[in-house]
């Protein structure tokens, strides 16, 4: 990402905008202000922020922001080179160059927001990056970053968008995870568990859900006090921790310890 910033920067901000659009509809996420509000305005340059870059205006009145996913690809074409045939998302520069994002993928999930600066900056502080899709590495870093415990962690979506605390539940039983371990003793296997079992779960969740099952139908650990763990049989148990009811399995995931009560109101007593 910072290769394409880096990049990105002379060419997108030498002229002003003289067309914003096309966008593909699944690919532009916002509708006010409108896409033409860009038109005659100029960049100020490129900045990034995570995996997200963004484009403010040098007016200071507005910034696109662009997260490529996995798949979208980002690219400048001088004016009269010919380009993608349907980019996802293109602007044209006067002078007739032009910025274009591609993405070669059945589903569309790279994203545009065209955002005043305020929403631009409400975002970006609220949001970690998105859990589906995160790799070991980016994974290590962010656990590592304070001593916290895995569950309230997983669902922060400062630190990790897109985790509520079912699918919390659901991915530390598939990585073998006590629910209270601390993110900074993980070991580097336990990591790559802990990214593949976020992968693996969120993507059958959404499976699921294309499939119009509902969330209930999905889980195999939340909500299922005393049921037998679908992986070795033992019944799945509960806790109290902070304002939230954790389940888990206490053979794959506590090495049989049982977890003790957090709840917020026990511990100021
Ligand atoms: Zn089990």
């Amino acid at each position: 990402m910072e290769a394409w910033r880096r990049q990105l920067s002379d060419p997108v901000s030498a002229f002003p905008i003289a067309k914003a659009g096309p966008a593909h509809i699944a690919t532009l996420k916002t509708f006010d202000p409108p896409l033409d509000a860009l038109e005659g305005r100029r960049f100020r340059g490129v900045e990034r922020r995570g995996k997200r870059l963004l484009f403010p205006t040098d007016d200071g009145e507005l910034v696109l922001l662009v997260h490529l996913m996995t798949a979208g690809r980002l690219k400048t074409l001088r004016a009269g080179e010919s380009g993608p045939k349907t980019p996802a998302f293109a602007l044209e520069f006067e002078g007739g160059s032009k910025l274009v994002l591609t993405e070669n993928a059945r589903k569309k999930r790279a994203g545009v927001w065209l955002l005043t600066p305020e929403a631009a900056r409400a975002e970006l502080e609220h949001l970690g990056p998105e859990a589906l899709g995160l790799d070991a590495g980016e994974l290590g870093e962010i656990l590592r970053r304070e001593s916290r415990r895995l569950h309230p962690l997983l669902r922060d979506q400062r630190a990790i968008a897109g985790i509520g605390r079912a699918w919390s539940n659901e991915i530390l039983h598939t990585a073998k995870l006590s629910p209270y371990a601390l993110s900074t003793d993980l070991s580097d296997d336990e990591v790559e568990r802990l990214a593949a079992a976020i992968n693996e779960e969120l993507a059958r969740g959404l499976e699921l859900r294309e499939r119009g099952a509902s969330d209930e139908r999905a889980y195999r650990v939340h909500n299922r006090l005393g049921q037998e763990c679908h992986v070795c049989g033992t019944p799945i148990a509960q806790v109290d921790f902070e304002e939230h009811t954790i389940y888990y399995c206490p053979d794959c995931q506590t090495g049989g310890r049982v977890l003790k009560d957090r709840r917020l109101s026990r511990l100021l007593r």
